[in-house]
Protein backbone atom coordinates (compact mmCIF):
# COMPACT_ATOMS: atom_id res chain seq x y z
CA UNK A 1 0.00 0.00 0.00
CA UNK A 2 1.27 3.64 -0.46
CA UNK A 3 0.44 5.65 2.48
CA UNK A 4 0.69 9.54 3.06
CA UNK A 5 1.44 10.39 6.78
CA UNK A 6 1.50 13.99 8.10
CA UNK A 7 3.73 14.22 11.07
CA UNK A 8 2.91 16.17 14.16
CA UNK A 9 5.39 15.87 16.59
CA UNK A 10 4.87 19.33 19.06
CA UNK A 11 6.24 20.02 22.40
CA UNK A 12 8.37 18.27 25.05
CA UNK A 13 8.79 14.73 24.60
CA UNK A 14 6.63 14.68 21.24
CA UNK A 15 9.60 15.13 18.97
CA UNK A 16 11.30 11.83 20.93
CA UNK A 17 8.95 9.65 20.50
CA UNK A 18 7.52 10.30 16.61
CA UNK A 19 11.11 9.27 15.39
CA UNK A 20 10.40 5.89 17.18
CA UNK A 21 7.06 6.21 15.90
CA UNK A 22 9.12 6.88 12.47
CA UNK A 23 11.35 3.72 12.75
CA UNK A 24 8.85 1.40 13.77
CA UNK A 25 7.38 2.95 10.28
CA UNK A 26 10.58 1.99 8.23
CA UNK A 27 10.53 -1.45 9.51
CA UNK A 28 6.63 -2.57 9.00
CA UNK A 29 7.44 -0.35 5.21
CA UNK A 30 10.16 -3.24 4.89
CA UNK A 31 8.74 -6.06 6.10
CA UNK A 32 5.54 -6.01 4.57
CA UNK A 33 6.37 -4.12 1.48
CA UNK A 34 4.43 -0.71 2.21
CA UNK A 35 5.52 2.67 1.06
CA UNK A 36 4.73 5.67 3.84
CA UNK A 37 5.56 9.05 2.41
CA UNK A 38 5.26 11.32 5.55
CA UNK A 39 5.17 15.21 5.71
CA UNK A 40 5.92 17.01 8.75
CA UNK A 41 4.39 19.89 9.99
CA UNK A 42 4.13 22.51 12.71
CA UNK A 43 1.52 22.56 15.67
CA UNK A 44 1.41 23.48 19.59
CA UNK A 45 3.88 25.90 21.19
CA UNK A 46 6.45 24.73 18.27
CA UNK A 47 4.12 26.16 16.26
CA UNK A 48 3.27 29.29 18.37
CA UNK A 49 7.10 29.54 18.43
CA UNK A 50 7.53 29.55 14.77
CA UNK A 51 4.87 31.22 13.71
CA UNK A 52 2.78 32.33 16.55
CA UNK A 53 -0.35 30.40 16.08
CA UNK A 54 -0.43 27.26 17.05
CA UNK A 55 -2.11 25.74 14.07
CA UNK A 56 -1.25 27.07 10.85
CA UNK A 57 -3.31 27.32 7.78
CA UNK A 58 -0.34 25.01 6.34
CA UNK A 59 -0.42 22.00 9.11
CA UNK A 60 -4.44 21.89 8.37
CA UNK A 61 -3.36 21.70 4.65
CA UNK A 62 -1.22 19.32 4.86
CA UNK A 63 -3.24 17.28 7.28
CA UNK A 64 -6.35 17.02 4.93
CA UNK A 65 -4.02 15.99 2.37
CA UNK A 66 -2.74 12.94 4.07
CA UNK A 67 -4.23 9.35 4.39
CA UNK A 68 -3.51 9.73 8.07
CA UNK A 69 -2.07 12.13 11.01
CA UNK A 70 0.16 10.81 13.71
CA UNK A 71 0.74 13.21 16.73
CA UNK A 72 2.87 13.39 19.76
CA UNK A 73 1.89 15.84 22.61
CA UNK A 74 1.71 19.61 22.69
CA UNK A 75 1.57 22.09 25.42
CA UNK A 76 4.61 23.37 28.52
CA UNK A 77 5.05 25.85 30.81
CA UNK A 78 6.71 27.93 28.16
CA UNK A 79 3.35 28.83 26.82
CA UNK A 80 1.42 28.21 30.24
CA UNK A 81 1.13 32.25 30.19
CA UNK A 82 0.40 33.45 26.99
CA UNK A 83 -3.30 34.34 25.78
CA UNK A 84 -5.65 31.60 26.09
CA UNK A 85 -6.75 31.99 22.67
CA UNK A 86 -3.46 30.81 21.08
CA UNK A 87 -2.50 28.15 23.28
CA UNK A 88 -0.85 24.91 22.49
CA UNK A 89 -4.14 23.27 23.43
CA UNK A 90 -5.90 25.52 20.81
CA UNK A 91 -3.78 23.63 17.95
CA UNK A 92 -5.05 20.56 18.90
CA UNK A 93 -8.71 21.06 19.55
CA UNK A 94 -8.34 22.91 16.22
CA UNK A 95 -7.25 20.19 14.11
CA UNK A 96 -9.86 17.80 15.47
CA UNK A 97 -12.49 20.04 14.75
CA UNK A 98 -10.80 20.59 11.04
CA UNK A 99 -10.70 17.14 10.13
CA UNK A 100 -14.34 16.71 11.89
CA UNK A 101 -13.01 13.75 14.20
CA UNK A 102 -15.75 12.73 16.10
CA UNK A 103 -15.38 9.73 17.83
CA UNK A 104 -12.17 9.22 20.18
CA UNK A 105 -11.32 5.34 20.51
CA UNK A 106 -9.34 4.78 23.78
CA UNK A 107 -8.08 1.31 24.31
CA UNK A 108 -6.91 0.69 28.23
CA UNK A 109 -4.97 -2.64 27.68
CA UNK A 110 -2.48 -3.81 30.64
CA UNK A 111 0.25 -6.06 29.00
CA UNK A 112 -0.12 -8.76 31.90
CA UNK A 113 3.98 -8.33 32.27
CA UNK A 114 2.86 -5.15 33.60
CA UNK A 115 0.44 -6.13 35.93
CA UNK A 116 1.91 -5.04 39.15
CA UNK A 117 2.08 -1.34 37.18
CA UNK A 118 -1.71 -1.44 37.81
CA UNK A 119 -3.55 0.21 40.97
CA UNK A 120 -6.31 -2.85 40.68
CA UNK A 121 -5.95 -5.57 43.25
CA UNK A 122 -3.44 -8.43 41.43
CA UNK A 123 -6.68 -11.09 41.34
CA UNK A 124 -8.85 -8.26 39.22
CA UNK A 125 -5.57 -7.60 37.42
CA UNK A 126 -5.50 -11.67 36.70
CA UNK A 127 -8.22 -11.40 34.81
CA UNK A 128 -7.11 -9.18 31.96
CA UNK A 129 -7.68 -5.58 31.33
CA UNK A 130 -8.80 -4.77 27.32
CA UNK A 131 -11.32 -2.47 27.67
CA UNK A 132 -11.99 -0.22 24.40
CA UNK A 133 -13.78 2.98 25.44
CA UNK A 134 -15.27 4.55 22.26
CA UNK A 135 -16.40 8.48 23.27
CA UNK A 136 -18.63 10.65 21.07
CA UNK A 137 -16.13 13.82 20.76
CA UNK A 138 -18.04 16.85 18.97
CA UNK A 139 -21.45 16.99 20.73
CA UNK A 140 -23.37 16.07 24.09
CA UNK A 141 -23.22 18.69 26.82
CA UNK A 142 -19.64 20.28 25.94
CA UNK A 143 -21.26 21.47 23.30
CA UNK A 144 -24.80 21.86 23.45
CA UNK A 145 -26.69 25.02 22.96
CA UNK A 146 -28.30 26.90 24.77
CA UNK A 147 -25.72 27.93 27.38
CA UNK A 148 -24.50 30.57 29.36
CA UNK A 149 -25.49 32.49 32.71
CA UNK A 150 -28.84 33.63 33.85
CA UNK A 151 -30.42 34.77 36.58
CA UNK A 152 -32.95 32.37 38.89
CA UNK A 153 -35.56 34.22 41.05
CA UNK A 154 -32.49 37.12 41.43
CA UNK A 155 -29.69 34.44 42.34
CA UNK A 156 -26.98 33.94 39.99
CA UNK A 157 -27.29 30.61 37.88
CA UNK A 158 -25.31 28.71 34.93
CA UNK A 159 -26.65 25.92 33.02
CA UNK A 160 -25.62 23.91 29.43
CA UNK A 161 -27.74 21.49 27.33
CA UNK A 162 -27.17 18.09 26.83
CA UNK A 163 -28.10 16.81 23.48
CA UNK A 164 -27.69 14.76 20.90
CA UNK A 165 -29.74 14.39 17.28
CA UNK A 166 -30.38 11.14 15.63
CA UNK A 167 -27.66 10.83 13.23
CA UNK A 168 -24.77 11.62 15.71
CA UNK A 169 -25.77 9.26 17.22
CA UNK A 170 -25.89 6.34 14.77
CA UNK A 171 -22.58 7.71 13.79
CA UNK A 172 -20.92 7.03 17.14
CA UNK A 173 -22.84 3.22 17.64
CA UNK A 174 -21.40 2.68 13.99
CA UNK A 175 -17.80 3.23 15.11
CA UNK A 176 -18.30 1.10 18.10
CA UNK A 177 -19.71 -1.55 16.52
CA UNK A 178 -17.08 -1.99 13.69
CA UNK A 179 -14.80 -1.77 16.35
CA UNK A 180 -16.33 -4.38 18.08
CA UNK A 181 -16.12 -6.53 14.85
CA UNK A 182 -11.76 -6.20 15.31
CA UNK A 183 -12.22 -6.92 18.62
CA UNK A 184 -13.98 -9.55 20.77
CA UNK A 185 -17.37 -8.49 19.65
CA UNK A 186 -18.89 -6.70 22.14
CA UNK A 187 -20.21 -3.37 22.94
CA UNK A 188 -21.97 -2.03 26.20
CA UNK A 189 -23.47 0.99 25.93
CA UNK A 190 -23.62 3.54 28.45
CA UNK A 191 -26.21 5.90 29.72
CA UNK A 192 -28.38 7.62 32.02
CA UNK A 193 -31.40 6.21 30.63
CA UNK A 194 -33.37 6.00 34.03
CA UNK A 195 -32.99 10.34 34.52
CA UNK A 196 -32.13 11.64 30.82
CA UNK A 197 -34.33 11.94 27.91
CA UNK A 198 -31.32 12.44 25.56
CA UNK A 199 -29.98 9.07 26.94
CA UNK A 200 -33.54 7.42 26.28
CA UNK A 201 -32.88 8.51 22.48
CA UNK A 202 -29.39 7.15 22.64
CA UNK A 203 -30.06 3.99 24.01
CA UNK A 204 -33.25 3.76 21.30
CA UNK A 205 -30.75 4.68 18.79
CA UNK A 206 -27.90 2.23 19.65
CA UNK A 207 -30.76 -0.62 19.68
CA UNK A 208 -31.85 0.62 16.18
CA UNK A 209 -27.90 0.21 14.64
CA UNK A 210 -27.35 -2.71 16.33
CA UNK A 211 -29.70 -4.46 13.94
CA UNK A 212 -26.82 -4.00 11.31
CA UNK A 213 -24.46 -5.68 13.25
CA UNK A 214 -26.51 -8.93 14.54
CA UNK A 215 -22.64 -10.66 14.80
CA UNK A 216 -21.96 -7.91 17.85
CA UNK A 217 -23.37 -8.72 21.42
CA UNK A 218 -24.92 -5.56 22.64
CA UNK A 219 -25.60 -4.72 26.93
CA UNK A 220 -26.23 -1.55 28.05
CA UNK A 221 -24.86 -0.14 31.21
CA UNK A 222 -26.02 3.47 33.52
CA UNK A 223 -23.05 5.41 33.89
CA UNK A 224 -22.90 5.23 37.99
CA UNK A 225 -23.03 1.53 37.36
CA UNK A 226 -20.43 1.45 34.89
CA UNK A 227 -18.03 3.60 36.58
CA UNK A 228 -18.21 1.18 39.32
CA UNK A 229 -17.41 -1.83 37.12
CA UNK A 230 -14.91 -0.44 35.86
CA UNK A 231 -12.92 -0.96 38.83
CA UNK A 232 -14.64 -4.27 40.19
CA UNK A 233 -14.22 -6.34 37.20
CA UNK A 234 -12.53 -4.49 33.88
CA UNK A 235 -12.55 -8.52 32.76
CA UNK A 236 -16.03 -8.01 31.68
CA UNK A 237 -15.77 -4.82 28.89
CA UNK A 238 -14.91 -5.32 25.47
CA UNK A 239 -15.92 -1.73 23.95
CA UNK A 240 -18.11 0.79 25.53
CA UNK A 241 -19.44 3.48 23.63
CA UNK A 242 -20.58 6.24 25.42
CA UNK A 243 -21.03 10.88 25.12
CA UNK A 244 -18.85 13.38 24.98
CA UNK A 245 -19.70 13.71 29.04
CA UNK A 246 -19.35 9.87 30.16
CA UNK A 247 -16.73 9.00 27.82
CA UNK A 248 -14.61 11.80 28.93
CA UNK A 249 -14.63 10.56 32.55
CA UNK A 250 -14.68 6.74 31.77
CA UNK A 251 -11.91 6.66 29.19
CA UNK A 252 -9.77 8.77 31.84
CA UNK A 253 -10.50 6.14 34.47
CA UNK A 254 -10.36 2.90 32.32
CA UNK A 255 -6.63 4.22 31.09
CA UNK A 256 -5.61 4.99 34.74
CA UNK A 257 -6.52 1.42 36.14
CA UNK A 258 -3.77 0.08 33.66
CA UNK A 259 -1.08 2.04 35.47
CA UNK A 260 0.83 3.21 33.20
CA UNK A 261 0.13 6.20 31.19
CA UNK A 262 3.36 5.65 28.88
CA UNK A 263 1.71 2.80 27.24
CA UNK A 264 -1.88 3.61 25.71
CA UNK A 265 -2.88 5.24 22.03
CA UNK A 266 -5.83 6.90 21.09
CA UNK A 267 -7.39 7.43 17.72
CA UNK A 268 -10.11 10.29 16.65
CA UNK A 269 -11.91 9.18 13.82
CA UNK A 270 -14.30 11.38 11.29
CA UNK A 271 -16.31 10.14 8.20
CA UNK A 272 -14.33 10.42 5.78
CA UNK A 273 -11.35 12.74 6.99
CA UNK A 274 -7.75 10.92 7.39
CA UNK A 275 -8.12 10.17 11.33
CA UNK A 276 -6.03 11.44 14.04
CA UNK A 277 -3.93 9.36 16.25
CA UNK A 278 -1.65 10.11 19.65
CA UNK A 279 -0.78 8.71 22.90
CA UNK A 280 -3.10 9.64 25.31
CA UNK A 281 -0.17 11.52 27.68
CA UNK A 282 1.19 14.95 27.02
CA UNK A 283 4.42 16.09 26.67
CA UNK A 284 5.96 15.78 30.11
CA UNK A 285 8.25 18.87 30.38
CA UNK A 286 10.10 16.65 33.43
CA UNK A 287 11.72 14.40 31.37
CA UNK A 288 11.61 16.19 28.14
CA UNK A 289 15.28 16.13 25.91
CA UNK A 290 16.55 13.78 28.90
CA UNK A 291 15.73 10.27 25.92
CA UNK A 292 13.75 8.80 29.13
CA UNK A 293 10.37 9.64 27.88
CA UNK A 294 8.30 5.67 26.96
CA UNK A 295 7.85 5.83 22.84
CA UNK A 296 5.44 2.95 23.42
CA UNK A 297 1.98 4.57 23.20
CA UNK A 298 2.93 6.06 20.32
CA UNK A 299 4.02 3.04 18.79
CA UNK A 300 1.09 1.60 19.53
CA UNK A 301 -0.88 4.33 18.38
CA UNK A 302 1.07 3.34 14.64
CA UNK A 303 -0.41 0.02 15.44
CA UNK A 304 -4.13 1.37 15.95
CA UNK A 305 -3.69 3.34 12.68
CA UNK A 306 -2.72 0.72 10.25
CA UNK A 307 -5.71 -1.27 11.83
CA UNK A 308 -8.35 1.09 12.11
CA UNK A 309 -7.55 3.92 9.14
CA UNK A 310 -5.90 1.00 6.54
CA UNK A 311 -7.29 -2.14 7.33
CA UNK A 312 -3.53 -3.63 8.08
CA UNK A 313 -4.57 -6.24 10.82
CA UNK A 314 -1.43 -8.23 10.29
CA UNK A 315 0.97 -5.46 10.51
CA UNK A 316 -0.81 -3.69 13.44
CA UNK A 317 -0.73 -7.00 14.90
CA UNK A 318 3.29 -7.40 14.44
CA UNK A 319 3.71 -4.24 15.89
CA UNK A 320 1.84 -4.92 19.15
CA UNK A 321 3.32 -8.68 19.40
CA UNK A 322 7.22 -6.38 19.07
CA UNK A 323 6.12 -4.62 22.04
CA UNK A 324 4.59 -7.16 24.04
CA UNK A 325 8.10 -9.34 23.35
CA UNK A 326 10.13 -6.52 24.35
CA UNK A 327 8.59 -6.34 27.63
CA UNK A 328 8.73 -10.12 28.03
CA UNK A 329 12.04 -9.93 27.53
CA UNK A 330 12.56 -7.69 30.44
CA UNK A 331 13.40 -4.00 28.92
CA UNK A 332 11.55 -1.50 30.46
CA UNK A 333 11.70 2.29 30.50
CA UNK A 334 11.31 4.40 33.93
CA UNK A 335 7.91 4.93 33.85
CA UNK A 336 7.38 1.50 33.50
CA UNK A 337 10.39 -0.35 35.64
CA UNK A 338 10.20 -1.69 39.11
CA UNK A 339 12.49 -0.69 41.31
CA UNK A 340 15.78 -1.73 41.02
CA UNK A 341 15.41 -2.26 37.63
CA UNK A 342 17.99 -0.64 35.28
CA UNK A 343 15.62 1.52 32.71
CA UNK A 344 16.27 1.58 29.02
CA UNK A 345 16.16 5.03 26.73
CA UNK A 346 13.59 6.16 24.41
CA UNK A 347 15.85 5.50 21.89
CA UNK A 348 16.98 2.22 22.78
CA UNK A 349 13.20 1.73 23.32
CA UNK A 350 12.66 2.02 19.72
CA UNK A 351 15.70 0.78 18.69
CA UNK A 352 14.36 -2.71 20.52
CA UNK A 353 11.02 -2.84 19.09
CA UNK A 354 11.88 -1.95 15.41
CA UNK A 355 14.28 -4.87 15.92
CA UNK A 356 12.35 -7.20 17.54
CA UNK A 357 9.38 -6.14 14.22
P1 LIG B 1 1.79 14.57 31.05
O1 LIG B 1 1.02 13.42 30.50
O2 LIG B 1 2.62 15.32 30.08
O3 LIG B 1 2.73 14.06 32.24
C1 LIG B 1 2.24 13.48 33.43
C2 LIG B 1 3.35 12.62 34.07
O4 LIG B 1 3.51 11.44 33.30
C3 LIG B 1 4.72 13.32 34.08
O5 LIG B 1 5.39 12.95 35.24
C4 LIG B 1 5.40 12.74 32.86
O6 LIG B 1 6.81 12.70 32.97
C5 LIG B 1 4.83 11.33 32.80
N1 LIG B 1 4.75 10.87 31.41
C6 LIG B 1 3.85 11.27 30.46
N2 LIG B 1 4.11 10.66 29.31
C7 LIG B 1 5.18 9.87 29.51
C8 LIG B 1 5.94 8.99 28.68
N3 LIG B 1 5.65 8.79 27.40
N4 LIG B 1 7.00 8.36 29.22
C9 LIG B 1 7.34 8.53 30.50
N5 LIG B 1 6.66 9.34 31.34
C10 LIG B 1 5.60 10.00 30.85
O7 LIG B 1 0.71 15.53 31.74
P2 LIG B 1 0.91 16.95 32.41
O8 LIG B 1 2.22 17.00 33.14
O9 LIG B 1 -0.33 17.21 33.13
O10 LIG B 1 0.97 17.97 31.20
C11 LIG B 1 2.17 18.46 30.60
C12 LIG B 1 1.79 19.29 29.38
O11 LIG B 1 1.19 18.44 28.42
C13 LIG B 1 0.78 20.38 29.68
O12 LIG B 1 1.13 21.53 28.94
C14 LIG B 1 -0.53 19.81 29.18
O13 LIG B 1 -1.44 20.81 28.79
C15 LIG B 1 -0.07 18.99 28.02
N6 LIG B 1 -0.97 17.88 27.64
C16 LIG B 1 -1.05 17.60 26.33
C17 LIG B 1 -1.80 16.53 25.90
C18 LIG B 1 -1.83 16.23 24.44
O14 LIG B 1 -1.01 16.73 23.69
N7 LIG B 1 -2.73 15.38 23.96
C19 LIG B 1 -2.46 15.73 26.82
C20 LIG B 1 -2.33 16.01 28.18
C21 LIG B 1 -1.55 17.09 28.57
Amino acid sequence: MNITLCLLPGDGIGPEIMAQAVKTLDRVADRFGHAFTTTEALIGGAAIDAVGNPLPAETVAACKAADAVLLGAVGGPKWDAIDKAIRPERGLLGIRKELGLFANLRPATLFPQLAASSFLRPDIVARGIDVMVVRELTGGLYFGEPRGETEIDGERAAYNTMVYRVSEIRRIAKVAFEAARKRSGRVCSVDKANVLDVSQLWREVVVDVHKDYPDVELTHMYVDNASMQLVRDPSQFDVIVTGNLFGDILSDEASVITGSIGMLPSASLGVANPGLYEPIHGSAPDITGQDKANPLATILSVAMMLRHSFGLQKEAAAIENAVSEVLTAGHRTGDIAAPGETPVGCRKMGDLVAERL
